[in-house]
This record gives C-alpha cells, structure tokens and sequence, in this order.
C-alpha cells in the first residue's frame, strides 16, 4: 500500500484492518501526523477510552482527558494493533518482541523510549 495515500483529516479515525484508528491525519498503517516512519505501524488501545489511538500525542490532540497507562497487572489485553497485518497483541506479547509476532513487520525501536505513557513499567 502506498504511504501516499491520502490522510483522513483531524480528529477523526481511519478504519484500519477493519478498526477505527483515531488520529490525527491517521494513515492506513496506522502512522500519523506525528509519527510516520517506516517502522510506526501500531496502533495502541487506550485503557482509558478503549479506543485505538494511532499515538499518545494524537490522544491528546484528539481526547478531552488525561491517558491513562494500562497497570502491570493488564499485560494480557490485546491493546496492541499491528498496522500491517490487522492483527492484535497482547502488551507483554509487544513488550517482548521487536517485531510482529504475526507479519514480521518491526517495530519502531523508538517506541521504548514512551513506553511508560501506554503501560506501567516496572522500577
Ligand atoms: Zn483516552
Ligand atoms: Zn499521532
Ligand atoms: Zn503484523
């Protein structure tokens, strides 16, 4: 799929895999506005929403309160959405791997840098 194609505008969602990913200008791998490298494909599920954000700053663009981080205790929920195959992950299946479990499709080894502000790590 071309990366050029068309971002849906502000505010909204891009269904992604059959998902509605919120965003801003999400694209359909689930990259955004603020995010889009060859490696951003996920998208994440809020705990505080439960919606499919395409990143923590698109949460706060797009959302009237606070993120919340899923607790240690949450690592079996599926919050983790692969862009390039539509498939989920658990958070301890992500947190675990550096690439898709399901496509292969690395992940951005930036994204342990914000890791904290989607899940609760330990100290
Ligand atoms: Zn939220
Ligand atoms: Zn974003
Ligand atoms: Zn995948």
């Amino acid at each position: 799929m071309s990366m050029m194609e068309s971002p849906k505008t502000v505010g909204g969602f891009r269904e992604v895999h059959g998902k509605p990913v919120y965003g801003v200008e999400v694209y359909p791998q689930t990259r955004c506005s603020h995010w889009r490298g060859p490696h951003d494909t996920i998208a994440l599920r809020m705990k505080c929403c439960d919606r499919w954000m395409a990143c923590f700053e698109c949460h706060r663009e797009c959302t009237d309160h606070p993120a919340e981080a899923w607790s240690i205790h949450e690592r079996d929920q599926r919050a983790v959405l692969c862009g390039s195959c539509g498939e989920t992950l658990t958070i301890s299946e992500y947190l675990d791997a550096s690439s898709c479990l399901h496509c292969g499709t690395r992940f951005n080894p930036g994204c342990a840098d914000h890791y904290h502000l989607y899940f609760e790590m330990e100290s």
